[in-house]
């Protein structure tokens, strides 16, 4: 299969997305093809990526000088130390701002990169190589960059829009499981926000989805990047619209928090939990109609992934989950702002709730007493 080509267009910069099988080996003609050069670059590489692609990105990149540096990936190393050891790299090596930054991992190391790359000499040409099925469907593109703090996530950071992603499906063969389920979550989130013929499409397709099987796993990650693309280019720095990608991250972050982060629920189970959760609220609220509802119920409870919220919370964190939703920094006052959705592919944002009465609601709905 060709590689499928999407361009994003921004305020601040232009780039393709490139999708498709075995792109790695073909890096350099890539850049060319798509008048990107650079003498000197400097390769971020998540730890976990199998060597041989490294092997491979050096081989196609032997006509430049090439410098490594490998990358523990977690959220605790999401911080300034790695951003000072690339910067210090990229200083003590000569590198000026038309060299490149590449970045080959998953959303940390993207995020890191993309920073460290907005920062150095005001920002450097950079090259985003997503290798989870999340971040290739989600981190690499919209040009979020940043690390965390002791005060939270993603805390600090930039708008800083890549030169070129490239998402090459081989990366995904290695993944554990419970990975490929974090980035469904965040596909099934981009249907349910935009696109009614693309949730169908999942509901036919998502154990094929699930399990790699091309064209069908590139077609998706296409279709989840448009959806992405179309929000991020109407607003780039998040004034309004593209406050719809935050479906189901409300109470998805705060699920997050409560377990402080622990393995047990990742980010993508969290949010299909909170979708789980908002999809709920807003059936409760009548805004939802039944039909939808169940539709998407049934799908979520039919992958055989982590998508029951009496696994991890009883009532006893009602408290706890509340004081992260009203931490959220999405919050400008001290209403908790939630998206809804109104029907699939519609959603509804700006909707302001007070605490009290979203109080009311969690603690029936962790007494089970909703409809689920
Ligand atoms: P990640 O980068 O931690 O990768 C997940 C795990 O997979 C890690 O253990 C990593 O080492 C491993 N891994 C990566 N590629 C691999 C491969 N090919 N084979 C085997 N293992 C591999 O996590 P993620 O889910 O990709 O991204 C989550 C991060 O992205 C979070 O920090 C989140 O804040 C950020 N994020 C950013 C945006 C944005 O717009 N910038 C959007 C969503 C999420
Ligand atoms: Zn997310």
């Amino acid at each position: 299969m060709k590689p499928i080509k999407l361009k994003i267009k921004t305020k601040t910069q232009n780039y393709p997305i490139i999708i498709g099988s075995n792109l790695i080996s073909k890096f350099s003609q890539i850049n060319k093809q798509n008048s990107l050069s650079f003498n000197k670059c400097l390769i971020v590489v998540d730890k976990n990526v199998p060597k041989k692609f490294i092997t491979e990105i050096k081989k196609s990149l032997k006509k430049n000088e090439v410098f490594i540096c490998f990358f523990k990936a977690n959220e605790t190393n999401k911080n300034f130390p790695i951003i000072n050891k690339i910067l210090d790299t990229l200083l003590s090596k000569n590198f000026s701002r038309e060299d490149c930054l590449i970045s080959i991992g998953g959303g940390i190391t993207g995020d890191v990169s993309g920073f460290a790359a907005s920062i150095f000499k005001r920002g450097m040409k950079f090259i985003n190589v997503p290798t989870t099925l999340l971040s290739q469907v989600d981190s690499s593109i919209g040009g979020k960059t940043g690390i965390n703090s002791s005060h939270g996530k993603n805390l600090i950071g930039s708008f800083y829009q890549p030169n070129l992603v490239l998402s090459d499906i081989n990366f995904l063969k290695s993944l554990p499981k419970r990975e490929i389920a974090c980035g469904y979550g965040e596909i099934l989130k981009h249907s349910l926000i935009n696109d009614r013929k693309f949730f169908h499409f999942l509901d036919k397709n998502v154990n094929k989805i699930l399990q790699l099987s091309s064209p069908i796993i590139e077609k998706t990650i296409y279709e989840s990047c448009k959806i992405k693309k179309i929000v991020v280019e109407k607003d780039e720095k998040e004034k309004n619209l593209r406050k719809i990608l935050n479906f189901g991250h409300t109470f998805g972050h705060a699920y997050e928090a409560s377990l402080n982060y622990s393995k047990k629920l990742n980010h993508g189970e969290a949010v299909i939990l909170g979708m789980k959760t908002a999809l709920t609220y807003s059936f409760n609220l009548k805004l939802l109609n039944k039909r939808d509802f169940e539709l998407i119920i049934n799908h979520i409870n039919s992958l055989k992934l982590t998508n029951s919220i009496d696994k991890f919370f009883t009532v006893k964190y009602l408290n706890k989950i509340l004081f992260f939703m009203t931490k959220d920094k999405k919050n400008k006052s001290q209403k908790i702002s939630l998206v809804l959705l109104k029907k699939i592919g519609s959603p509804l944002i700006n909707k302001e709730f007070s605490k009290n009465k979203l109080k009311i609601f969690l603690n029936n709905y962790l007494r089970n007493k909703n409809l689920d």
